[in-house]
């Protein structure tokens, strides 16, 4: 066997997400991380525009996450959480149920998003359980996302490929069309028309509506009106269905909210927590629920919840967690999104007049530029690359999402990088 480069290795034997081993696209080696540049192995630098998927939303490397992670270790790197707990978590739990709405008072600690996801709706199967309810579907919203496990897929949009490849593995759920109406526009009553009717029909199987407050991520970018999400509580209250929510995008700041469900003043029943919780570097997540729910799901016949992952409350996860819940707690976030919404607006909402551009979302540190033509993500992120900027389109968008404490100047080359890239022609399939 002939000794492989270290490229060779991981396109031979390596996935990386939604990836094909026999024919992988290429990869880039990160050698470091500093603030928002990624540095590669040949040396060259990259301002992030990704914060590695809307998670390391201070930045790379930053001193204080690195020391409270070096703090954890010198006691502990993890523990059981059965019949064990800890003074991390316990810190980390109060914080949250500090920052979140008063009713959320009762947490789960997981390993990653799509786990709190399916704790969540095994929560809402729980608690109807408990009320000798038979209640086992969901409704969702088309151009949804909610992880890539057995249940979050049964409740992604059933359009994807998700859905086509693993018909008949995956529960049959009910699906809302899609908001329409985005944030800044006038509210039109009919956006709401398909969730109306579903929820009408079929409110007495539903355990819960799920869905992602404000803006949804990997299943388009949508942005819409904080208008549907009052009228999905109202309707949740109305028929006793109850209402999860999935910030595991949007929380922490992403929107210019704390969390994103604030733009419309209403509280979920259960609420899941990811990717930014550790400011993106440890996997945690978590689900948040009511008392009146913990308990309901305690009178089922199990009289218990019936989970327990193995590295449930990592205490380097959950320290290095309440270390980045300090750092939100100076308040310096809600300046960076919005100079960051700003420059944004400034830059981005010009390109609306591009004939290549089919449409522009902006809010607080997110921007998505949807285009007409399908890109050529493989020949887009070399240019990128070649740019000095680390941006990841998908599909038909574009999309920026860097850490809080981007530069204005690295702003500016992460905008102008995609200026450049949406005028050539090779960037888009044929
Ligand atoms: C990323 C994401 C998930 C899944 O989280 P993982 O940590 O990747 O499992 C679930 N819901 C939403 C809204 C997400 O953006």
């Amino acid at each position: 066997m002939s000794i492989k480069t270290d490229y060779e290795f991981d396109y031979k034997h390596i996935w990386h997400p939604y990836s094909s081993i026999k024919e992988p696209f290429p990869c880039y080696q990160v050698i470091n991380a500093q603030g928002c540049k990624l540095k590669l192995k040949n040396g060259k630098i990259l301002i992030d525009g990704m914060s590695s998927w809307l998670a390391a939303i201070h930045g790379y490397n930053n001193t204080r996450l690195n020391y409270a992670i070096k703090k954890q270790i010198k006691k502990m790197s993890h523990i059981m959480f059965g019949g064990i707990t800890h003074p991390s978590a316990i810190s980390l739990c109060r914080k949250l149920i500090e920052i979140t709405p008063l009713s959320l008072e009762c947490i789960f600690l997981s390993d990653s998003g799509s786990v709190s996801v399916e704790i969540s709706m095994k929560m809402a199967l729980q608690y109807w359980l408990g009320r000798k309810e038979n209640r086992q579907k969901f409704l969702a919203l088309k151009g949804g996302y909610h992880g890539d496990t057995f249940a979050a897929m049964s409740v992604c949009d059933p359009n994807n490929s998700m859905h086509s490849l693993w018909q008949g593995y995956l529960n049959k759920h009910y699906f809302a069309s899609a908001p329409k109406c985005n944030f800044y526009s006038d509210w039109d009553e009919k956006d709401f028309n398909s969730f109306a009717y579903l929820i009408e029909m079929h409110h007495k199987s539903l355990a819960a509506v799920i869905l992602e407050p404000i803006v949804q991520g990997a299943g388009g970018m949508r942005i819409y009106n904080p208008r549907y999400l009052q009228l999905v509580r109202e309707y949740c209250t109305h028929y006793g269905v109850l209402l999860i929510i999935d910030e595991i995008a949007t929380g922490f700041g992403r929107t210019g909210k704390l969390f994103a469900f604030e733009h419309a003043k209403i509280e979920p029943d259960i609420l899941c927590l990811g990717k930014a919780l550790t400011g993106g570097t440890m996997s945690l997540a978590a689900t948040i629920t009511t008392r009146k729910i913990a308990n309901t799901i305690s009178n089922s016949s199990a009289n218990c919840f019936m989970h327990g992952p193995t590295f449930m409350g990592n205490p380097i996860a959950c320290a290095v967690a309440v270390e980045n819940l300090n750092i939100l707690q100076n308040n310096k976030w809600i300046n960076q999104v919005f100079n960051i919404e700003n420059q944004l607006r400034k830059y981005l909402l010009p390109l609306n007049q591009l004939k290549q551009v089919a449409d522009i979302r902006i809010l607080g540190a997110i921007g998505v530029i949807e285009t007409h033509n399908l890109l050529n993500v493989v020949a887009i992120q070399k240019f990128f690359v070649e740019q000095g900027v680390w941006i990841r389109p998908f599909g038909k968008l574009i999309y920026l999402a860097p850490p809080y404490i981007i530069k204005k100047h690295e702003l500016e080359k992460l905008i102008g990088a995609v200026i450049l890239a949406i005028e050539k022609p090779v960037h888009y399939l044929q």
